[in-house]
C-alpha cells in the first residue's frame, strides 16, 4: 500500500519510518521495515499499526543504517499476520522487498523456486521476488556484475500482474532498486541523498524535487545518482518535476 525507500547520510529508519506515517492515512494492516548496515541486513515487521512496529524496535532496535526501505501492507494474498508482512526476504537474508499491488502468476513462480529448493515462509505474492532477485543477482555476477539494477530488470520481465518494487541487497550496501507496472513510483532527489516513495508525500518534508517513473521502469538509486531504464535495459526517458502542492495541509 504504502512505500518508502532511501538512500543518503541520515538514519534510514527515521526516515523511513516519517515517510509511513505521511502515508498512513492510505489504510493498512501492517508495516515493516528493513535497514542495511556494517554489511548485513536486518528488518523488524508487524501486524497493526505502525505504533505496534514502533514499539517492536524499542524492544528490537536495529543498527543504524543510512540505506533501507519499508511498507505498510493491504493484504491481497495472505492474511495480515507478521509473517506476511512486508519487507520479505529471500533464504539468505541478504535481499529485502517490499511490494504493492498483485503478482499474478505467483503461483507458478512459488512451485518453480520450491522446485530449486528455496524455503517460501509466507502466503503473500510478494516472496517469490525476493527469491528471484537473489538468485538473478548471483547469476549475473553479483555486486561486481549487473547488480540488483540488473536482477529487478529480470526478474520484472518474468512478471504479471500491477506492481510497484523496491528491493535492497546487503552486497550492494548503497544502492536501492525500484521497478514499477500499473502502480506508482515517484523517486525524491535530494543532495547526497535519494528517495523512493508509492506518493510524494512520503518524501515532500526532505525534497521537493521528483522524477516520475514511467510505465516498466527500474531506478537504481545511490547517494549522489539516480539511474532509470526499461526492463530491458534501454535508457528511460522520465518527467523530472517539482512538486509544489502544500504537503502540510
Ligand atoms: N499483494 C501484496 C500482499 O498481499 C501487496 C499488498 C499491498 O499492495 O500492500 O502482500
Amino acid at each position: 500500500c504504502g512505500i518508502v525507500g532511501y538512500v543518503g547520510a541520515q538514519s534510514a529508519l527515521d526516515v523511513v519510518i516519517a515517510g509511513l506515517k505521511r502515508l498512513e492515512y492510505r489504510g493498512y494492516d501492517s508495516a515493516g521495515v528493513a535497514v542495511l548496515a556494517d554489511g548485513t541486513l536486518a528488518n523488524v515487521k508487524k501486524a497493526g499499526k505502525l505504533v505496534n512496529l514502533e514499539k517492536e524496535l524499542v524492544s528490537r532496535p536495529l543498527p543504524a543504517g543510512s540505506t533501507g526501505l519499508g511498507h505498510t501492507r493491504w493484504a491481497t494474498h495472505g492474511g495480515p499476520t507478521d509473517v506476511n508482512a512486508h519487507p520479505h526476504l529471500d533464504n539468505s537474508g541478504r535481499v529485502a522487498v517490499v511490494h504493492n499491488g498483485i503478482i499474478e502468476n505467483f503461483a507458478a513462480l512459488r512451485a518453480e523456486l520450491a522446485e530449486r529448493g528455496h524455503r517460501l515462509e509466507s502466503e503473500t505474492d510478494t516472496e517469490v521476488v525476493a527469491h528471484l532477485l537473489a538468485e538473478r543477482f548471483e547469476a549475473a555476477g553479483g555486486a561486481g556484475g549487473g547488480g540488483l539494477a540488473e536482477a529487478m530488470r529480470q526478474v520484472c520481465r518474468r512478471l504479471e500482474g500491477a506492481f510497484t518494487l523496491v528491493a535492497v541487497h546487503a552486497d550492494e550496501p548503497d544502492v536501492v532498486v525500484g521497478a514499477r507496472r500499473n502502480s506508482p513510483l515517484v523517486v525524491g532527489v535530494g543532495e547526497g541523498e535519494n528517495f523512493l516513495a508509492s506518493d510524494v508525500a512520503a518524501f515532500i518534508a526532505h525534497t521537493r524535487s521528483a522524477i516520475e517513473l514511467g510505465q516498466d521502469q527500474v531506478v537504481e538509486l545511490r547517494r549522489d545518482g539516480v539511474t532509470v531504464t526499461c526492463f530491458d535495459g534501454a535508457p528511460a526517458t522520465v518527467r523530472a518535476y517539482h512538486v509544489d502542492w502544500d504537503a502540510s495541509a
